[in-house]
Order: structure tokens, then C-alpha cells, then sequence
């Protein structure tokens, strides 16, 4: 470690030259508004695996919807799966909602206690040190995405972020630097000057207010550092989903309790096999999987999207209901819907697509 800038003196001044940067240039961001440790442990979740720019505006939505925590507790599940739609990673949602339960069963509160925190699910060291600092300034520190880039920056470690000595390394840096007061708004400082001033490409130095105390920047290694992660291959994933009729109503299904979009709704949906043709696939999702029959119509859309490395494509094919009784094997629930009844199901990103284009269609030629 970069020892200079650990010694005390050093550490001082980084740190001051880094809170005065941060009280001008701080952007004005709805959870910093207070120190209302649900507030900040709801954004922390948020933001976890989501832009900033796409976590504003469902951030204040879910805190209408959810204001305090024994609202949240207290909501169904699909509820708030249904808030947290086009997030992403829904297994952040289901985690909060546990939480927030256990807490109303213990008290509910929120403790300044890392213990209780410790024991809630989907709380990782950075969830625990984000809300502790934040909420109860406890001098604990932080380590993602852009600390991690700022702090391999600093000590100009060219070594791969994601390797576990380095990943050790770094939650060393980030203790080391954390201050005992003011921890919360010294790692909002750290995640801040990753996010406007030391960004993965072209870092702006010259902006930089640490820059005197950073071993890349010194060395000219700003843009070596971290070291790169190799290309992952994205895989191509070809799939079909089934929008079967029945006079004015759909069929939507209840996927099964665990693995992706668990316990969500979704016009019933398989993958391809290899080298199976969309129609045979159909037909297989149809009869083995819901245990119906059905007359397969034309394509209603295309969706394409992505999920972790692999690329998608979805086509959407209609079919008109004929006979038989959806079995309860595959899915946890079934239900013959109205379009209008759709919005309130919880759904993954393309499928909501489908039913707003489905929707859309219906309005337009009354096809239901
Ligand atoms: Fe990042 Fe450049 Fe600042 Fe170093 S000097 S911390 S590389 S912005």
C-alpha cells in the first residue's frame, strides 16, 4: 500500500481536500437529503446493480408507495415486485421485503447495530457499511464499482479488481482511509469522485482534488489502471413466448418460486433446444409444459434484450385456446386475465413489453 499517503498529515489533508470538493460539487441526489436510514438503505439496494439516472425516479416512487419501513413490511410481495419492475435483479427486491419484516417482527427499527444488520438477506458487506456510515456515521468502509476504481487508481495497484487477494486489498485500502468521523459523507465523497471526476475512461486529473496524492496519475497510469476484464462472449439465446387467447382474456402464469423472475408473472415462455424450430417449441411449451391444446397463430413481435451475457430474442407468437386445464407442475398459478387486469402483475422487462404492445393492439383492433 502507498504508504505517504497513510501517513497521518497526508491522510488529513486527502481527506479534507476531498469533503471540500465534494461539498461544492455534490450532485443533489433525493436520498441525500437526510440521513433517514430506510431512505438510504432502499437507494443503496437500488443502486447496487443500477444507474443512478434510472434509480431517481423509481427511488421516489417506491418511497410513495412504501414510506416508512412497516409499509414495506406490511405490503404483499407482488406488490412490491411489481414497484421494483425494470430495475432488474428482483431477488433485491424479495431480499428488502424479508427484511424489512424481520425488523418489524424484532422492533422495527432500524438499528446503528452491524450485528442485527449482519443477519438480514442481501446484506453484504457494502450494504452494511453504505447504511451504517451514512445513517449512523460508524466508520465503516465501502468497496463498488467506483471506489474500487478510484482506490486501484490511488495506490496505482495494477492488479485485477475482481481477484479475491485483490478484492481482500482493496476493503484494506477503503478501512484504512475511512475516517472515524464523517465516515458516511467521506465514502459518498470517495463513490462521487469515481462517478464525476476518476470515470473508468479518460479520468479528468486536472479536476482531480487528490490528484497530488494519487500513484497513477504520479506515474501516468491513469488509464491503465484497474486492469481490464477480459471480454466476456456473449451467448445467443433464441426463445418463443405463447399469448394464448380465450375470448377477451390471456393467459398469464406464476413462475415458480426460485431461479430468474421467481414468483413473477409472464405469458408462458421456454427456450429453444438446439437446432429446434420456433413452431416445435411452441407446440412442446403448449402441450408438455401447460398441458393444453391450442391453434398457433402469426407473430405478434420480436423482443430482444439481454441478461448478464446472454443476448436474447423472444418471439411472440398468438394462439386461440382450445381445450384442456393448465397443470400445476411448471408454475405456481395460472390465470385467464383481461388486458386491463394485466398491470398490476408483477412481469420481467420484455414481458411487460409484450402486454403494453398487446395492450396496445387490443385498443387499437379490439382483438380482445
Ligand atoms: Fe482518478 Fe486521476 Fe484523481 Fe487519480 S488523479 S484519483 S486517476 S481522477
Amino acid at each position: 500500500m502507498n504508504s505517504e499517503l497513510l501517513e497521518s498529515r497526508r491522510l488529513t489533508s486527502f481527506r479534507r481536500r476531498l469533503f471540500r470538493w465534494f461539498a461544492s460539487q455534490q450532485r443533489d441526489l433525493p436520498w441525500r437529503q437526510n440521513r433517514d436510514p430506510y431512505r438510504i438503505w432502499v437507494s443503496e439496494v437500488m443502486l447496487q446493480q443500477t444507474t443512478v439516472a434510472t434509480v431517481i425516479p423509481r427511488f421516489e416512487r417506491f418511497l410513495t408507495q412504501f414510506p416508512t419501513l412497516s409499509a414495506l413490511a406490511n405490503a404483499d410481495e407482488q406488490e412490491v415486485l411489481r414497484s421494483w419492475e425494470g430495475l432488474g435483479y428482483y431477488r433485491r427486491a424479495r431480499d428488502l421485503h424479508r427484511s424489512a419484516k424481520l425488523l418489524v417482527e424484532q422492533g422495527g427499527m432500524l438499528p446503528d447495530d452491524p450485528d442485527v444488520w449482519r443477519e438480514l438477506p442481501g446484506v453484504g458487506r457494502y450494504i452494511l457499511g453504505a447504511v451504517l456510515s451514512q445513517a449512523f456515521d460508524r466508520p465503516m468502509p465501502i468497496v463498488e464499482a467506483n471506489t474500487l476504481r478510484v482506490l486501484s487508481r490511488l495506490f496505482a495497484r495494477r492488479d485485477d479488481p475482481t481477484s479475491t487477494p485483490m478484492r481482500k486489498w482493496l476493503w484494506e485500502a477503503a478501512e484504512a482511509l475511512v475516517p472515524r468521523k464523517n465516515a458516511g459523507t467521506f465514502n459518498q465523497a470517495m463513490m462521487e469522485l469515481g462517478a464525476l471526476v476518476c470515470m473508468p475512461s479518460s479520468p479528468r486529473c486536472d479536476e482531480c482534488p487528490v490528484a497530488a496524492d494519487c500513484g497513477s496519475f504520479q506515474a501516468g497510469l491513469q488509464n491503465e489502471i484497474p486492469a481490464k476484464a477480459p471480454r466476456t462472449v456473449a451467448e445467443q439465446v433464441r426463445e418463443v413466448a405463447v399469448v394464448v387467447r380465450d375470448g377477451s382474456k390471456a393467459l398469464l402464469v406464476q413462475r415458480p418460486a426460485t431461479g430468474r423472475w421467481a414468483r413473477m408473472w409472464e405469458f408462458p415462455h421456454t427456450t429453444l433446444e438446439k437446432k429446434e424450430t420456433l413452431e416445435h417449441a411452441a407446440r412442446r411449451l403448449l402441450t408438455e409444459t401447460l398441458g393444453i391444446k391450442a391453434t398457433l397463430g402469426p407473430e405478434i413481435m420480436t423482443i430482444r434484450h439481454a441478461v448478464t451475457r446472454f443476448r436474447i430474442t423472444m418471439v411472440c407468437l398468438d394462439a386461440q385456446f382450445r381445450s384442456g386445464k393448465i397443470g400445476d407442475e411448471h408454475y405456481l398459478d395460472a390465470r385467464w386475465l383481461e388486458p386491463a387486469e394485466w398491470a398490476s402483475y408483477p412481469v420481467s422487462t420484455p414481458q411487460r413489453q409484450l402486454a403494453d404492445e398487446l395492450a396496445k393492439q387490443s385498443r387499437q383492433l379490439r382483438l380482445f
